[in-house]
Parts: structure tokens; sequence; C-alpha cells
């Protein structure tokens, strides 16, 4: 008989020539089991979803519960189902005002695809903007804003009108213009190797897009959900985005999406064309039902509190003459290497040695560490040791 390994290879896409080929048997908390007994602990969150933990009982008691009630009943916005009523109330209380209506899918790059329909229909225009090196997902439209040509040049044509500026610099401002929809921005840019942007570019930048009627959207896909320690990363910075886009962190290990704006701006979906948005899938109530339980636990077990002394914890050890820089905001952070090659082979050891870590799309040399919020200070003791000795190596 066939191991599960070999059928992995066998039978599903691949993605990478060099896929890490775990095999996980169970999870929780920050682990991550194997079938013969291997135990990781995953500093990474499945890259930045599990944050609340692998299994938190109270999302899988909330899946267990509405899987016993119904499935999928009907495509989106036509049925009321609680879990998506319920969940999307309660996301909007944790938002400014004008972030008061919220489009369920399944997934990052749909809300993305989502997010760029409704800039075109609010302002009636269809150029873009967005940033070079960052990532908004990998479905057309969502790989048309990614600010990397070696991801895209295999793909073309893609999304036409979409002009790229640099992140955090303000003398790029200025490039944005009347004739932009939007501008798609990452609050914090996670595949470029954790870039942040001071509160002056904010505030500038929030200055900017309303004075030339370009709607901002925030991509928090990966920084949301209490992972900079605030429950979004743009509360840290003091403005309000047109368009919030999450996932990622949201389901607490279900697949889910959105994009959220003002009641007025989604309301043009509804109209001339009908259906300006459709999914079938979007808003399971499976999903929804895990999405506010893993909210519940966000707010009710004090996470996000914890965040800045974990990640202040983890500066403190995270001393090595190998670590150039460490970039990031609370438990989204990068450790700076001399190259691939050398980061490549500490992560290998890292997880060798049971800590998963990893890298970043569009930047090879930096280590990604982005632990579940509850992870103790003991283990991450441990995970600082086990880095530093790869670093040692
Ligand atoms: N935006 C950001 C900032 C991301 O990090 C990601 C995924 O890594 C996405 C969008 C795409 O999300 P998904 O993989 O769920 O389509």
């Amino acid at each position: 008989m066939l191991s599960n390994r070999q059928l992995f290879l066998m039978h599903n896409a691949q993605t990478t020539e060099m896929p890490l080929l775990l095999e996980i048997e169970r999870a929780e908390g920050v682990y991550l089991y194997g079938p013969q007994g291997e135990k990781w602990m995953d500093l990474i969150s499945g890259i930045g979803v599990n944050n609340i933990g692998h299994c938190h009982p109270r999302v899988v008691q909330a899946i267990q519960t509405q899987a016993a009630k119904y499935l999928h009943t009907m495509v989106y916005g036509e049925y009321v189902q609680a879990p998506q009523s319920l969940f999307a109330k309660a996301l909007c209380d944790t938002l400014p005002k004008s972030l008061n209506s919220v489009y369920l899918v399944n997934s990052g790059a749909e809300a993305i695809e989502g997010a760029m329909k409704l800039a075109k229909r609010v302002t009636g225009r269809s150029k873009l903007m967005a940033c070079i090196h960052s990532y908004h997902g990998s479905s057309h439209g969502a790989l048309s804003l990614m600010g990397n040509e070696e991801y895209k040049q295999a793909y073309r044509p893609l999304v036409p009108g979409i002009d790229f500026i640099r992140f955090g610099v303000m003398e790029d401002l200025s490039k944005i213009t009347e004739e932009h929809a939007a501008f798609f921005i990452e609050t914090i840019q996670g595949e470029s190797g954790i870039r942040t942007a001071s509160k002056e570019y904010w505030q500038a930048l929030r200055a900017r897009c309303s004075e030339v009627g370009c709607l901002l959207v925030l991509d928090e896909i990966q920084a949301g959900f209490g992972r900079t320690g605030k429950m979004f990363a743009f509360e840290h910075y003091d403005f309000v985005p047109d368009i919030l886009v999450l996932a990622k962190g949201m389901g607490g290990g279900m697949p889910i999406g959105a994009f959220v704006s003002s009641k007025e701006y989604m309301h043009t979906l509804t109209n001339n064309p009908i259906l300006g948005h459709i999914t079938t899938f979007g808003g399971h109530p499976v999903a929804c039902a895990a999405a506010l339980a893993s909210l519940e636990v966000l707010q009710e077990e004090n996470l996000i509190e914890g965040v800045a002394k974990k990640a202040a914890l983890f500066r403190s050890l995270l001393v090595h003459p190998k670590i150039k820089e460490i970039r990031g905001l609370g438990l989204m952070f990068s450790l700076q290497l001399e190259s691939f090659e050398y980061n490549k082979k500490v992560i290998d050891q890292c997880i060798a040695n049971g800590v998963i870590v990893d890298w970043f799309l569009h930047c090879s040399d930096a280590m990604r560490i982005a632990a579940p919020l509850v992870i103790s200070e003991e283990e991450i003791g441990f995970a600082c040791g086990v880095i530093l000795e790869a670093l040692h190596n």
C-alpha cells in the first residue's frame, strides 16, 4: 500500500519542487503532531492563520454544533443564516462606524477580487494603484496587484491599468491621482519580509486618497485579528480605510474571507447589474460559526493584550551577530539574515529540531516568525533557543 506521502506526491498538484512534506496527524495549541510521534512547534501559525492556536476547543465546538444544524443551504446573500449575521455584527462592533457592511467570501484572494470590483463601482474609475513587493493573492486580479514581476510575467495579460509605487515612501504619494479608483496596500507588508510604514505616512496617505477621491483599500489578511497587538493593525496608526480586506486569522482555522466597507458603498453591488458579486460558498455557515467563536476567544481570553509583552520577549532573546535586523510589529516579525542559502539552512535545522519557521515570497533571506498568540513565555524561550542554536551552526 502506498504511504500518504507517496499519494500526496502522486495525486496532489504540487506548488514547489521542494515541499516540506511534514505529515500532520493532529494539531493543538502551538503544536502540530505527526504519525510517528513527531512534535513541531508552529512558529508561523500556518502562515498567519492560527492566531488563537490550532483546534481551539471553542472553535471546534462551534463547528460541530453548526455542522449538526445545517451546512450549505443557498448561495450568499439570499437566506438569513444566523452564523453569518451574528459574525458580521460582531466584526462590525470591533471596527470604526463607517465600516459597517461585510461581504463574506472564502479566501483572501477572493476578498481582494471583490474589493477591486467594489472600488470600480463606487468611483466609476478603472485604474488601480498598488505597492512594489506587495502580495494580495494568487488569482488573476489579485496577482495583477502583485508588485513583483517575476511571479506575474508567465500569466500575462493580467488586469490592465495598475500602477505601482514604493511602500511607505512619502514622495510617491503624489502619484495617486483622480484617475485611480483605489490604492491597495497591506498595513504591514508581509511577503516583502515584513515592512512597516510610519504613522506620518499613513496620515499622509489617507489625506492624499481623500483629496483625489481614490479609495484606500487596506489588506489586513495577514496582519489582522490581533497579530500586531491590536485587533487590526491600522489601529496603531489612527486612520480609517474605505475598504478593509480580511481572511486568514479570521476563521480560527476555517477558510473564510471578507471585504468590509460602508453600507452605502456596498449597495452599488446590488444593482445595474443586480448580483454584482456572487459566491456560492462565501460565508459558509460552518466557517462563520468558527469565525465568531474565534473572535470571541480573541476578545475574552485577552490574547491581544499579551502580544506586546511576548513580542518584547522574543526580541530580547533573539540577539545574535547573524541577525542583522528584526522587523515588524507585535507577533508579526522577521529576522534579516545574510543570504537565502544561510536562511534555508537555519530554517531546515529549526524544523529538524521541532520548530517551524519559514522565509518570504519576495524576501528569501529573512526568516518569518508569526507565532500563535497563545504561545507561552516558556514556549517562546524554547523556540528562541532552537533558533539561536541553528544560527550558530
Ligand atoms: N493578502 C495578503 C497580505 C496575504 O498574505 C495573502 C496570503 O498569504 C493573501 C492576500 C491571499 O490570501 P489567500 O491565500 O487566502 O488567497
